[in-house]
């Protein structure tokens, strides 16, 4: 590829609504441009980066023994309510109608299409196991598009699904596809963690995420300080805390005027913050749901959705308190009424005594409330969120957080889908049985911009050599020296021969504009043939990662020692 050709236009200023750096510099290097939120044009350099990705993402799940298939984005209504999600996926799915009115989406994901699919095509337990994954651009209204090609509306996903007669089944194709991510994600060249996710409305310990490790991440990740335990802090189970036995003592209310956080309240009555509870109000489809956790203790909105069994939480308002009767600032579990609000402790408020907590009435609290004697929830659960220091479940050893971007994620579905859609086979004893599916997602949009994330510096990105652009640029340091020109062009034409993916820089611009856009886009490797190199007799070849300058002596094999070089990159 020659330079002067080359669709990447370079910007000078980023628009300033590009947040994190993977964004920025894809729109400063010229390799995409947004056409509406979330949603992006892959210019030549992006699309050449996200078909490294695919193929690689292709060869692994071959590997793994999953068949490429292509299925439609635009889905029928019909299969979504069977499945029961066509009411309960909400804003996130775009939906549209024929021209005969007949509902429609545009595919999220394919567990409906895949299941009614195999439904229609495998009878018997001798078409299984089987394995099936597409590669295309999926679908979801996100409320926040955000940070380019990390979140966005239509991004591309390697969506794969598993079919299997048994559990047991389940469990090898599972563990196939945990080794094949493991495969992709050390071959794109990212730094990465597997860690236990929350398995939603299915529950058990059926899913894994995989996430890039980078402090611009939206997720949030504990892991061991000691052991081998990581998990997405949605998930990150915690154990109730024993806190020291102490007599009950009797309920006493409290004038606390004008506090209205618990740190304030703890203050006014001279109280540490581990005797008082503290309340956050949700309203969801169950209706309002006031959850206490320990006033130090911060509430994990994902599992108290578990817990109650919503989809989504909304913050309650001031009137629905109340008409719950309680009011905010001084909410407490002791005088509610289980017909208007669904109480909600954490387990380690059960294990309280005497502790200080909102009288649900404003300006007052109540001191020495006890678990048990005082009220009774209509949910005891573990709904706090993990913080760094708090005990590892598996060893109880300090947890460290980090952050992360969820680059794929692995799910055992056991018979949700195959249930809902009546997916069954035959038996050996020829009786029928629900298959057991798992499904394993990668966003191929995402981890090119995790890459990015990962690998840059003030300079622009630095591809690893495996999903680059282009391995080599070739560049003339003088465009008006003769003999430098030539040169180069007898070194692109040679390496291009070699098989390595080589641009040449035959613009007519000064040498610095030249390796700022070289050092931006991020080619691996640089070859810079100017008058003193020529001169001296030798190639000089400079790594874009560590700036390391290598000289090739020109008697030598140019292209085998790129190819070396690039091995190592
Ligand atoms: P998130 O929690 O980040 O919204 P998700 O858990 O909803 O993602 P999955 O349904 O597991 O996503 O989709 C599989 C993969 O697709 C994810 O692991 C992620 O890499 C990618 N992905 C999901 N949503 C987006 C998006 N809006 N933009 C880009 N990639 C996405
Ligand atoms: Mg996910």
């Amino acid at each position: 590829m020659r330079c002067s050709k080359l669709y990447a236009p370079t910007l000078r200023e980023v628009p300033a609504e590009a947040e994190v750096i993977s964004q920025k510099l894809m729109l400063r290097a010229g390799f995409m441009r947004k056409s509406a939120a979330g949603m992006y044009t892959y210019l030549p350099l992006a699309w050449r980066v996200l078909k490294k990705i695919e193929n690689i993402v292709r060869e692994e799940m071959d590997r793994a023994g999953s068949q490429e298939l292509l299925m439609p984005i635009v889905q029928p209504a019909e299969i979504w309510q069977e499945s029961g999600r066509w009411s309960v996926y909400g804003a996130e799915m775009f939906r549209l109608k024929d021209r005969h009115n007949r509902e429609f989406c545009l595919g999220p994901t394919h567990e409906e299409l895949v299941t009614t699919l195999i439904r229609g095509d495998v009878r018997s337990y001798r078409q299984l196991p089987l394995s099936v994954y597409q590669i295309q651009n999926k679908y979801r209204d996100e409320r926040r598009p955000r940070f380019g090609l990390m979140r966005g509306r239509e991004f591309i996903m390697k969506d794969a699904y598993s079919f299997d007669r048994d559990e047991e089944g389940l469990e090898a194709s599972y563990q196939a596809m945990y080794k094949a991510y493991e495969k992709i994600f050390t071959r794109c060249g990212l730094s990465f963690k597997p860690v236990e996710a929350d398995s939603g409305a299915i529950g058990g310990s059926g899913s894994h995420e995989f996430m890039a490790l980078a402090e611009s991440g939206e997720a949030e990740i504990a892991s061991c300080s000691a052991c081998a335990y990581a998990a997405d802090i949605e998930k990150a189970e915690l154990h109730p805390i024993e806190a020291p036995f102490e007599e009950p003592l009797a309920v006493e209310k409290v004038l606390t005027p004008d506090c209205k956080t618990i740190q304030a309240v703890c203050e006014y009555l001279h109280l540490p913050v581990e005797k008082s509870v503290k309340a956050v109000a949700f309203k969801c489809d169950k209706g309002l749901v006031l959850c206490f956790v320990r006033g130090d203790h911060e509430v994990n909105e994902i599992k108290i959705c578990n817990t109650v069994g919503a989809s989504e939480l909304e913050m309650a308002d001031e009137e629905q308190l109340l008409a719950a009767g309680t009011c905010g600032g001084y909410m407490g579990p002791k005088g509610l009424d289980s017909d208007k609000v669904i109480v909600v402790c954490d387990a380690t408020v059960m294990k309280m005594h005497n502790f200080c907590c909102g009288a649900n009435e404003a300006g007052y609290h109540f001191l020495n409330v006890n678990p048990g004697r005082d009220f009774t929830p209509a949910y005891v659960a573990d709904i706090r969120l993990m913080a760094a220091g708090d005990p590892c479940p598996h060893c109880g050893a300090p947890i460290i957080k980090a952050r992360g971007i969820e680059v794929g994620q692995v799910f055992k579905l056991h018979t949700k889908y195959s249930k809902a859609l009546h997916a069954a086979y035959l038996d050996e004893a020829g009786k029928e049985q629900l298959m057991v599916m798992g499904c394993y997602g990668i966003g191929v949009s995402r981890t090119m911009a995790a890459a990015i994330e990962q690998n840059n510096d003030k300079d622009g990105m630095i591809w690893p050599a495996a999903i680059a652009p282009y391995h080599v640029i070739v560049v003339p340091v003088n465009s008006k020296d003769a003999p430098s020109l030539a040169k180069a062009e007898e070194i692109y034409a040679q390496l291009c021969r070699a098989g390595i993916e080589t641009v040449i820089d035959d613009r007519n611009e000064r040498p610095g504009v030249k390796f700022k856009d070289a050092d931006l886009i991020g080619y691996p490797l640089r070859i810079t043939v100017g008058p003193k190199t020529l001169a001296a007799g030798q190639i000089e070849v400079r790594e874009r990662k560590s700036g390391a300058v290598h000289f090739v002596p020109a008697e030598e094999d140019l292209a085998a020692a790129v190819k070396e070089l690039l091995k190592t990159l």
